[in-house]
């Protein structure tokens, strides 16, 4: 249900007005209007997403200009769950890893990506993964013998790719990168193309880079995920603003990638990180246990062990009714052209 339009935000010079970028038009609905409320040290302040009336493409209008996003952006925003944080301690009791649920989810993330990328391409290529986090993916397809490469605006997650890991990382926005034809056998989105803030020109970047039959993998929050509808006013997960500057839907991405001359492969709705949620509840429940106890302790694990069932259980339902929290796209170059170019798709408010 869209808010009243006197809930938007004035525009500031911080901000731009920006078109849609599905069908370059500029008539909208306001669709969502929320506060960043991620993280206690970002700025405060309400953002609107709207609703394209053509084309139904969900975006952040007006927006942070690129140089005000930057501090939407703390360094905690990249601990993300594709690698430990802290090395594990070579004394850590057998049994205490065995149990490490969440690591354990943080496992099967990683496999779970690795596998869709072997499903449709199977031998070892040239891999660029745009917004790669902590370099876990990169890392992992590094040891399958892939030639690897990131691109992230950050310097420090960039640095932290090349020392920790080995492997090269461009400090770049995706669509100002300047690589060759053909340069490229997968080029791969986990959780990063809605923050792209021309997702078409990304498209058109990666239409010139991937080889003949390359492919790209789009891994987005799922804009009808029942995630969304129930928690967005109350969670900042869902939408996520201003950071997620888009909010597909499984339409707009399709027609999205149809128009830039991709042809869709594979589409599946899941929830990489299922147990996330449940376990912070069972946690919080563990928690007022005798923590250091034991029965404390054996209620946590308990509690855990349900919520990565329930968690699982619950995504498989949702995945299947396509209402799940996220949806990964798998597309390979089409033989039509791109349709789709909007000359000047933003204006300065
Ligand atoms: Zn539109």
């Amino acid at each position: 249900m869209a808010n009243r339009e006197t809930d938007a935000p004035p525009p500031s010079s911080a901000q731009e007005h920006v078109r849609c970028n599905l069908c370059c038009a500029d008539d909208y609905d306001i669709y969502h209007v929320q506060q960043d409320r991620r993280y206690d040290h970002t700025p405060r302040g309400a953002h609107a997403l709207v609703r394209c009336r053509i084309c139904g493409l969900i975006y952040l209008n007006p927006r942070p200009t690129p140089e005000r996003m930057l501090s939407f952006y703390p360094a905690i925003f990249y601990d993300r769950l594709d690698e430990p944080r802290e090395p594990r301690r070579a004394n850590e009791r057998r049994w205490k890893r065995a149990l490490d649920l969440p690591a354990l989810r943080e496992g099967m993330a990683l496999r779970e990506k690795m596998s869709i990328v072997a499903r449709y391409h199977p031998r070892p290529g040239r891999l660029l993964d745009v917004g790669p986090g902590r370099g876990g993916f990169l890392a992992a397809m590094k040891g399958r013998g892939w030639s690897v490469v990131g691109v992230d605006i950050s310097a420090d997650m960039c640095e932290h790719i090349r020392t920790r890991h080995g492997i090269e990382c461009v400090r770049s926005d995706f669509a100002a990168l300047s690589l060759p034809a053909d340069s490229a056998d997968v080029v791969t989105f986990w959780a990063s193309f809605e923050h792209q803030r021309d997702p078409g020109a990304a498209l058109d970047i990666c239409r010139r880079i991937l080889s003949p039959r390359g492919i790209i993998v789009i891994l987005v929050p799922n804009a009808k995920s029942i995630e969304e509808r129930l928690l967005r006013r109350v969670d900042p997960n869902p939408v996520d603003v201003p950071r997620h500057l888009y909010h597909f839907g499984e339409e707009t991405l399709r027609l999205m990638l149809s128009r830039k001359g991709f042809e869709v492969v594979s589409i599946r709705h899941f929830t990489l990180n299922a147990y996330d949620r449940l376990s912070v509840i069972a946690n919080a429940q563990a928690r007022k246990i005798s923590p250091g106890s034991v029965p404390g302790r054996m209620s946590r694990l308990l509690l855990n062990a349900v919520g990565f069932a329930a968690g699982d259980s619950v995504a498989c339902i949702l995945g299947a009714a396509r209402r799940a929290h996220s949806f990964v796209v798998i597309a390979r170059a089409s033989n039509r052209d791109s349709l789709l170019s909007c000359p000047s798709s933003k204006t300065v408010s």
